[in-house]
């Protein structure tokens, strides 16, 4: 069961195109300037079924992509696997924000964590830094946080940045 802080429907600052906002309940990183303190508490939040967040997404058309968000998705790592698997299956992309680096994730990370990120396109890393924060940034709030292409990092072991306009724009950005 995710214990679940809310959803958006129609969600277009979450990643490109029409997306489908999952919001978790519960986040241990407490990054000063959070947009989302009520998320923190691990207590509350509302349960609900992988599956029925599925039914929810196939319900408007126009949602090619979801994207888990926080709170702290990889503190519920094993069940939004589960929900990541079957939203793949039904061909949708499917990104997530975390707290965690993705070297954080790969040295540390739990079984979980890691099946999570096999499971994503695109992870969005990095605690939310108030010193670096940027309103010219897309779908991110502070400089130091990235938005990593994750089969590619995968496949080579380390951060890999996603390059499509889509995603990043026209900014500068690493290329492999
Ligand atoms: S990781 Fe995200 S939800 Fe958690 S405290 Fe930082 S900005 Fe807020």
């Amino acid at each position: 069961m995710l214990m679940l802080a809310g959803i958006v429907e129609n969600s277009i600052v979450d990643g490109p195109g029409i997306r489908f906002t999952v919001f978790c309940q519960g986040c241990p990183h407490h990054c000063p300037g959070c947009q989302n303190e009520s998320t923190w508490p691990f207590e509350g939040g509302s349960p609900f079924e992988p599956e029925d967040i599925l039914s929810f997404v196939q319900k408007d058309p126009l949602v090619k992509g979801v994207t888990f968000s926080g709170g702290e998705p990889f503190s519920q790592a094993g069940e939004f696997a589960r929900l990541a698997r079957l939203l793949k299956a039904k061909g949708y992309e499917v990104a997530s924000y975390t707290g965690y680096t993705f070297e954080e994730l790969m040295e540390k990370g739990t079984p979980e964590q890691k099946e999570l990120l096999g499971c994503l396109d695109i992870l969005v890393d990095g605690r939310f830094e108030q010193d670096q924060l940027s309103l010219d940034l897309r779908f991110r709030g502070s400089r130091n946080q990235r938005i990593l292409n994750l089969p590619a990092s995968l496949e080579k072991g380390r951060a890999v940045w996603e390059t499509s306009r889509r995603w990043v724009g026209d900014e500068e950005v690493p290329r492999d």
